[in-house]
This record gives structure tokens, C-alpha cells and sequence, in this order.
């Protein structure tokens, strides 16, 4: 089938208290893992690819490549640019077949962060293409949290009309030095104060039971990139070593790679699946 957007696959899970994988991806075989996972587990889900790699063809080429996987299965598969900086950059996405885009505003005050957003809803929704914007502020690197608060949720949502809406609540993008521990009070009001579903960027190392509270209080899309991408790259690593004395194929060395990766992205499908939350 056709690639879908955020809001065939996203108002549905938040109802049910579920939440859908987001898997940044960053070449052919890191796509068909995320992919392959998705079929075996017959499960929606979000392929994004990072703002930096639409800076030459790769977000293109990867775009051409799930297009053609989306058409031989029958699962919903969402194409989003994560991340996005500025509405050209949400206008090349959608031109080049992203059904799906972050504006990314966050560095911003609240009300430039509004403006940007506004501007590109509307460009994203002339096209058809469901849109995501960011409150409060999930850092990259040693920079600053900035949580967020569900008075500016209320305000944001009503004055841009976005799809969905990342919110921060301790996460970080990366590794964590210790387990993170997240404001689920604070998520609990966001959700309760808007309803359009919620996400959670830097979703690796954050445990389990606190990403289910965080479900259950209206968290639908979880973000995963960096684990995917570590375990890539060291799974590369260490079949080389494997194999230092002798040339390895590229295809050849990839494939016990790619199966790592597919059983990680099922681990995560299944878990957001059959997220409930007692207590
Ligand atoms: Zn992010």
C-alpha cells in the first residue's frame, strides 16, 4: 500500500494507550531491518531520517527505497524527516515523497517557535503530509534541558493546529551516563490538557516501565535512533573483526548485522505494542 501519515496510524494507538516505534534510519540496510521487523510483527510503523541527510541524496534515495518496500506489503509505513529546521527543508521532504515532517522550533521562545510551526502546518497540510513540532526542549550532547508544560502544550497545539507533538519530560538524545528518570506527573497533565498524541524523543535507555507510564498518559510515538544505529555500526565492527584475515563482501558482512537489528526493532515494536499501565 502506499506510504501513510502520522494520523492514519497515530489518533488510533493513543485511544488504545499504545504506542508506535519511530526507527531513524540511515541506509539501505538499516531500512529493510526496520522494515523486516515491522512485517514479522504485522505492526505499523515510522521510518525517519535525520534533518542532516536531506543535505545531499541520501533522504532522497532512502525515500525511493521505501516507497518501493511499501508497496509490496500491506503494513502502514510512515516516511517522516526528523528533525526539520526551516520550511524549506519541510518543502524538499514533501517534494521528494516524505509523507510525514518534524518543524523543529524548540531552540525558539514559545511564540517564534508558534510562527515557524504555523508556517509549516500549513505547507504540510496543503500536501497532505501530517506534521510534528516540539515544546520545552529534549538536548543533543551536554546541552540543556528544557522541560515543557502543559500550559504551553494547550497554547501551542491550539495556535498551530500541528499533528503531533514532541514534549520533553527527561530525555536527552544519545546515551545516557545513568538511567534517566522522566516527569511522569508532568506528562500526565500534558496528555491530560491536549489530545492529539505525544512524543518522546531519545526513547533509547529509557526503561521500560517509565516509557508504559508515559504510553498510558498519551505517548504514541516513540523516537529510536541512536541504539539502532550503535548496534549497527559495532555489529559492523565486530564481524570484521571476525573475520579480520579475510575480505568480507559488503552484503555478506551486513546480514547477521541486519538480523540484529531486526530482532532488536521487534523487541521495541512488540513492548510500545502492549504497553498497559496499572497502579
Ligand atoms: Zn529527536
Amino acid at each position: 500500500m502506499p506510504l501513510v501519515t502520522l494520523n492514519e496510524i497515530l489518533p488510533a494507538a493513543r485511544n488504545e494507550a499504545r504506542a508506535v516505534a519511530a526507527f531513524n534510519v540511515a541506509n539501505l540496510e538499516t531500512l529493510l531491518a526496520v522494515f523486516k521487523a515491522a512485517e514479522e510483527e504485522n505492526s505499523p510503523v515510522i521510518i525517519q531520517v535525520y534533518q542532516r541527510l536531506f543535505n545531499d541524496e541520501r533522504a532522497e534515495l532512502i525515500a525511493a527505497m521505501t516507497a518501493k518496500l511499501a508497496e509490496k506489503t500491506a503494513i502502514q509505513i510512515v516516511l517522516h524527516l526528523d528533525h526539520g529546521t526551516s520550511v524549506e527543508q519541510i518543502k524538499k521532504a514533501i517534494k521528494i515523497g516524505y509523507t510525514s515532517v518534524m518543524i523543529d522550533g524548540s531552540q525558539f521562545p514559545l511564540t517564534e517557535n508558534i510562527e515557524l510551526t504555523s508556517q509549516a502546518v500549513e505547507i504540510a497540510h496543503k500536501a497532505g503530509v501530517s506534521i510534528e513540532a516540539e515544546i520545552g526542549h529534549v538536548p543533543f550532547g551536554n546541552g540543556k534541558v528544557e522541560l515543557s508544560s502543559s500550559e504551553e502544550a494547550v497554547k501551542f497545539v491550539s495556535h498551530t493546529n500541528v499533528d503531533a507533538l514532541a514534549i520533553s519530560i527527561g530525555t536527552a538524545h544519545g546515551f545516557y551516563k545513568e538511567a534517566p528518570c522522566l516527569d511522569i506527573k508532568r506528562a500526565r497533565e500534558i496528555g491530560a490538557g491536549v489530545s492529539i498524541p505525544l512524543v518522546l524523543h531519545g526513547g533509547t535507555g529509557v526503561p521500560e516501565e517509565q516509557l508504559k507510564k508515559a504510553i498510558a498518559y498519551g505517548v504514541t510515538k516513540i523516537n529510536l535512533a541512536t541504539e539502532l544505529q550503535d548496534l549497527f555500526l559495532r555489529g559492523a565492527a565486530c564481524e570484521l573483526k571476525r573475520n579480520e584475515k579475510k575480505f568480507m563482501p559488503i552484503d555478506l558482512c551486513f546480514k547477521p548485522v541486519e538480523k540484529r537489528i531486526i530482532e532488536y526493532s521487534k523487541i521495541k515494536i512488540k513492548a510500545f505494542r502492549q504497553a498497559t499501565f496499572s497502579s
